[in-house]
């Protein structure tokens, strides 16, 4: 058995990957040989841009495919629009997400339906769409970028704690019914990783909790983590390069943290 990660051939489909992890996916995914599908719901030069330079940098061909993860339609057109360009999809990351932080009672209706369409449905759909590429070629990975809030709770974060805990549900039903087809589908629950998601969260938890920037870092979000260190990118790009290798084959329907310890707690 090969256990290097060898994804030369393959192709890997990545939702919201124009920043933070979904890029750094693209760019662990690209090191080790896959060409990739980019993606986000803007259709602007940078975006085109930066699928050139992944590219360029690792050399495999990446294509950009803007796409609203919050219309189940756009997700399957998307997924339908990459295997139009590359024959099909071998690697599916959903990954594509949105926060935001207030009370229950004050929660906007339409923003928590938005965070449940884009953090959870569109995982449904995009799934929906890609097993039968997948099954035709009797290989696959689907993996779901979940959270620690998929397996723990914090206050004020109902739309995205409820669905991400959604998401590890669909990860383990979506690996049951493909179960010894060669498809696998795995989730990984990241701690906090300083990206522009977290820092937009930032001044929202000052006002909650009545604390400097400094103390919203170091007390509420690196509370949590016993390392005391952010995730970063390069580390789940990482994991999933790992589940996407043949030492994985077996991995399926279950979930890796990379929270520094925080689900230990
Ligand atoms: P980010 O804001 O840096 O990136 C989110 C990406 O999703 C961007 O490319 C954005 O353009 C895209 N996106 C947003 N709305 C979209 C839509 N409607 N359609 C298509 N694309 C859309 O965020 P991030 O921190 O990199 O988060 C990525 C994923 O990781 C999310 O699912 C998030 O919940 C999860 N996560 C993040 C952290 C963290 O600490 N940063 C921790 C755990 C889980």
């Amino acid at each position: 058995m090969d256990l290097s990660v060898n994804l030369k051939g393959k192709t890997a489909a990545i939702t919201g990957s124009t920043s933070g992890i979904g890029l750094g996916i693209a760019h662990a995914l690209a090191e080790n040989g896959a060409n990739i599908i980019l993606n986000s719901f803007t259709n602007n030069d940078e975006d085109y841009e930066l699928a050139d330079e992944i590219a360029k940098t690792h050399n495999v061909n990446c294509t950009y495919i803007a796409a609203d993860m919050s219309s189940g339609d756009d997700c399957r057109a998307w997924v339908e629009k990459a295997a139009d360009i590359y024959g099909t999809i071998d690697i599916l990351v959903n990954n594509a997400g949105i926060q935001h932080v207030a009370p229950i009672p004050e929660f906007p209706a339409q923003i928590y339906d938005k965070i449940i369409a884009i953090n959870m449905n569109s995982a449904f759909h995009t799934t929906a769409a890609a097993l039968p590429l997948m099954r035709t070629n009797g290989w696959g990975r689907i993996v779901n970028i979940a959270s620690a809030h998929g397996l723990t709770a914090s206050p004020f974060k109902v739309a995205y704690v409820a669905a991400k805990h959604g998401v590890l549900g669909m990860t383990k039903v979506t690996a049951l019914e493909c179960a010894g087809e060669g498809i696998t589908a795995n989730a990984i629950c990241p701690g906090y990783v300083l990206t522009p998601l977290v820092e937009a969260q930032i001044p929202d938890t000052m006002k909650e909790y009545d604390m400097t920037r400094e103390d919203v870092v170091k007390n509420i979000l690196l509370s949590r983590q016993p390392s005391k260190e952010f995730a970063t990118v390069e580390e789940i790009g990482g994991t999933v390069a790992f589940l996407c290798s043949e030492a994985a084959n077996q991995i399926t329907g279950t979930s890796i943290s990379v929270d520094g310890g925080w689900t230990s707690l």
